[in-house]
């Protein structure tokens, strides 16, 4: 068994072969692929652009995730709109579909080869009463924003799942599924040839300074920079105190299969779509690019090895499909992600620092949206008018000095909620 990304086997991450230059007009922190997406704009528009990883670029969770494309947000439009009243959770939910549609035509207008198919995604139910509210939630979304959303109700299952776990499901026509390795390199390759500097294996250790001057320092020296882009997600350390006040990072982890025969795999899996579970601790599935194996992910135990997390998930894999018990892993990785406590993504500035953080697990369209809009931003000279962008209402809450510690009492509660929800 590989402790690496299934993903890595056709496209690893990329080592940058640029050496720290002394000046730049934009330093970019994290090269995943919401750093890299502003590289690509301010590179484009002139600036000189270095893009600093502490590992290979896309090594964060950027190639290590379920490669759904989704235009969704992680909450339901009627919890944004309980949250922030119509008129802004509208906004909100609009801008995640605007993040979708941007990733799509950045991956047709670059020519980014990576097995995009807009296969739809299933949300299963994982209780009959959550059926009834996934189907409120359809309602909602084809009056307000036009989602092209269907209720497949249990009996009809069959034709969409070899699993009779779920209590019927709710189909989003505008979701895909991509290569996320092929996608991080196609990127990397524009942003090359665009002309900014790739440093790999080299972590920031601090950051100094403010506005329009600002000094990285980094394992191999310090480069002084006008303008500085954050984008280190659930990564995010101790450089960017700042950003880390604000995160609560959490671990995922996934799973794939060996090989399964074309006929096994239809029978998991017949129309091919990204699913998700509609608990709290969701866990998530699909078929890879050449539909001969299934990945598996999910959230495990915080607190657990990693090699329990992944004994926890390949069980909770055979509960969904029992009929794949004698198909040994070949590929068993985890991944970071980072929560809000607003559970919405943000990108903003504070004093001349640029960031981009708390995806929430789903930042594969939303963090280059972000990412682009940041960038356009700095060309600009003003803040680009996004309900995500930097107004003081959308200022990521300070969370706690120490979030990662958090993170295992975040996780237990979410059990919690799921575990009083089997009793009702
Ligand atoms: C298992 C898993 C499954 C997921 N599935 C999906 C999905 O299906 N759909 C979806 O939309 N989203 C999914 N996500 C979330 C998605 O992958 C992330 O939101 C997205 O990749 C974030 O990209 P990023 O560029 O912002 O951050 P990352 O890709 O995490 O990149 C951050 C980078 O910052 C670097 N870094 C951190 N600190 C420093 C430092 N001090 N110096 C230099 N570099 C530093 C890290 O090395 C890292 O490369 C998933 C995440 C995981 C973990």
């Amino acid at each position: 068994m590989i402790a690496e990304p299934f993903w890595w086997d056709s496209a690893a991450p990329v080592r940058g072969d640029g050496v720290l230059p002394a000046r730049a007009d934009v330093a970019v922190i994290g090269g995943g692929l919401t750093g890299l997406s502003a590289a690509l704009t301010l590179s484009r528009g002139g600036l000189d652009v270095v893009v600093i990883d502490g590992a290979a670029l896309g090594a964060g969770a950027s190639t290590r995730n379920a490669g759904f494309l989704s235009a969704e947000l992680r909450r339901p439009l009627a919890a944004l709109i309980e949250r922030f009243g119509r008129a802004r959770a509208l906004a909100i939910a609009r801008e995640a579909r605007r993040a979708a549609a941007f990733l799509k035509a950045l991956i047709d207008e670059e020519n980014l080869d990576c097995t995009l198919h807009m296969s739809g995604r299933l949300v299963l139910a994982c209780r009959p009463r959550h059926y009834h509210r996934l189907a409120e939630e359809a309602r909602l979304e084809s009056r307000l924003l036009g989602a092209s959303v269907e209720m497949i109700p249990r009996a009809e299952l069959e034709s969409e799942i070899g699993s009779d776990l779920y209590h019927g499901a709710k189909l989003q026509a505008q979701c895909g599924v991509l290569h996320p390795g092929q996608l991080l390199r196609g990127l990397a390759t524009r942003v090359r040839e665009a002309g900014a500097t790739l440093v790999s294996d080299n972590p920031v250790m601090s950051v100094r300074g403010a506005r329009s001057r600002f000094l990285v320092t980094t394992r191999a020296g310090e480069v002084s920079a006008g303008r500085l882009v954050v984008a280190t997600n659930g990564y995010s350390g101790r450089a960017v105190p700042y950003l880390r006040r604000r995160l609560v990072s959490l671990d995922v982890h996934m799973i794939a299969t060996a090989r399964l025969a074309p006929d096994r795999m239809r029978a998991l899996l017949p129309q091919g779509r990204a699913c998700i579970e509609s608990s709290r601790i969701r866990r998530f599935f699909r078929a890879s690019p050449a539909h001969d194996r299934l990945l598996f992910g999910g959230r495990a135990s915080q607190r657990a090895s990693v090699e329990r997390a992944h004994r926890e998930l390949a069980s909770a894999m055979h509960a969904v499909f029992p009929q794949i018990r004698d198909v040994a892993l070949t590929h068993v990785w985890s991944g970071r992600i980072a929560l809000t406590g607003d559970g919405l993504p943000h990108a903003g500035e504070r004093d001349g620092l640029h960031y981009v953080a708390g995806m929430n697990g789903a930042g594969i369209a939303m963090g280059p949206y972000l990412g682009h809009q940041v960038a356009r931003g700095i060309l600009k000279g003003r803040k680009p008018a996004s309900p995500l962008l930097g107004t003081a209402g959308t200022r990521i809450p300070a969370l706690a000095p120490l979030t990662r510690p958090l993170a295992p009492l975040v996780e237990r509660y979410h059990a919690m909620r799921d575990w009083m929800e089997r009793l009702r």
